[in-house]
């Protein structure tokens, strides 16, 4: 189709010119490296980007070159691409549960950052990975959980240390010779600072609890995109609580903060533009892209409620809303977007509908499933 040579103006430009039949996730990599500025410049410590939620060569390079120096890193695969996109950058091997065989590629690479949640994985560190590379200490960082507090997605059921655990964790660590640092998730689409809050809390706990001075808090991911037409995130007072919780608990002595935001900062610079295959019998509009393509999460987090509809001439369907059911094109029933969306009545067959700030945990988790499912990528300037 061409999509990857020119940079549009916008999805309309492209849906005006090619017209696609295909869903195409649309960049604007100005959006990407102001979300970065953000970040660097509003949250007080290390900014480093998870690369699961959106690993594309495109948004690691944006981020570069938006003065991000840190990556999360969860396998092989993306310890590899990034040593090879940003090798200077710094990478956390941050999933607490390895096969010794990744944790032996995470040692040939010269990691120097990795997590655990369990006695077992932190015996399995102790026995591969050096306290030192190249005269620099190697981090271990406990990663714990609480209950879930104003997330949109319990990441707490899978990965975490309770308190108690995480501090003897903590102690081993250090009594072992390592860089001992505390880590948490509070979930992901977080939009409470209070998500953030408690966790500090904890940490400080945790820390009294070892006898051991964590040398960094890393704050985790779940900061919020733009989702819902009506709630913008506010970054700036998500760091500002973060910071003022952190010196009311640990004053003078505060460890180093980190962040590892995937969402936050990738998925508002990206809109997916998917086609109308058919409006049944008036009623429900099937797409051509569901939750086996680009819209995979909207099952789990809930929908994205920031669409526009245009015409195959680029023009804004302007019609009264009213709640549609949305099917995916798969000719498998789960392939629905959850309750109703407000779609305008003048929708037709072959319109275009956009979903904006589609960037995260989208093109990653792209199938071909029913032989759906041929993505592509555009560049836009914006998004307007
Ligand atoms: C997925 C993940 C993140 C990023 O989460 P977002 O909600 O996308 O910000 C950060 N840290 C860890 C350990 C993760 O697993």
């Amino acid at each position: 189709m061409g999509t990857q040579k020119t940079v549009w103006d916008n999805p309309a430009e492209i849906i005006r010119h090619l017209q696609p039949d295909h869903p195409v996730m649309a960049f604007a990599p100005t959006v990407l490296q102001d979300r970065a500025r953000q970040f660097l410049d509003g949250f007080p410590g290390l900014v480093t980007y998870a690369v699961k939620s959106n690993p594309d060569e495109a948004v690691i390079q944006n981020l570069v070159t938006a003065g991000i120096q840190g990556f999360d890193v969860a396998s092989p695969f993306e310890i590899d691409l990034i040593g090879r996109l940003a090798p200077r950058a710094a990478r956390h091997y941050h999933n607490p549960v390895r096969s010794r065989r990744e944790i032996a590629h995470g040692v040939r690479e010269g990691i120097l950052a990795w997590s655990v949640d369990s006695r077992s994985e932190l015996e399995k560190l102790f026995e591969q990975v050096p306290t030192q590379v190249d005269g620099q200490g190697v981090e271990i960082s406990p990663r714990f959980k609480l209950p879930v507090l104003g997330a949109a997605y319990d990441f707490g059921s899978k990965f975490g240390a309770t308190p108690d655990l995480a501090a003897d964790l903590l102690r081993l660590a250090a009594e072992r010779g390592y860089v001992a640092s505390l880590t948490f998730h509070p979930g992901t689409q977080c939009t409470d600072p209070i998500a953030w809050e408690s966790y500090i809390r904890v940490a400080r706990e945790i820390c009294d609890m070892a006898g051991v001075r964590a040398r960094r808090l890393n704050v985790g991911g779940g900061f919020p995109s733009h989702r819902v037409v009506g709630v913008e995130p506010d970054l700036q007072s998500i760091f500002t609580e973060i910071a003022d919780t952190v010196t009311e608990c640990f004053g003078d002595d505060a460890p180093a903060l980190v962040c590892e935001p995937g969402r936050g900062l990738c998925a508002d610079a990206y809109a997916l533009i998917t086609r109308v295959k058919g409006v049944r019998d008036g009623t429900d509009v099937f797409l051509n892209d569901g939750v086996y393509g680009g819209l995979a999460e909207l099952p789990i987090i809930g929908n994205i409620d920031r669409i526009e509809v245009l015409t195959p001439q680029g023009k804004p369907r302007t019609g009264d809303r009213n709640g549609r059911v949305i099917f995916g094109p798969t000719c498998d029933s789960v392939d629905r977007l959850p309750g109703e969306l407000a779609l305008p009545d003048d929708i037709a067959e072959d319109d275009y509908v956009i979903f904006h700030g589609a960037g995260a945990y989208s093109v990653v988790t792209n199938t071909r499933f029913n032989g759906f499912g041929a993505m592509t990528r555009a560049t836009v300037m914006g998004f307007e």
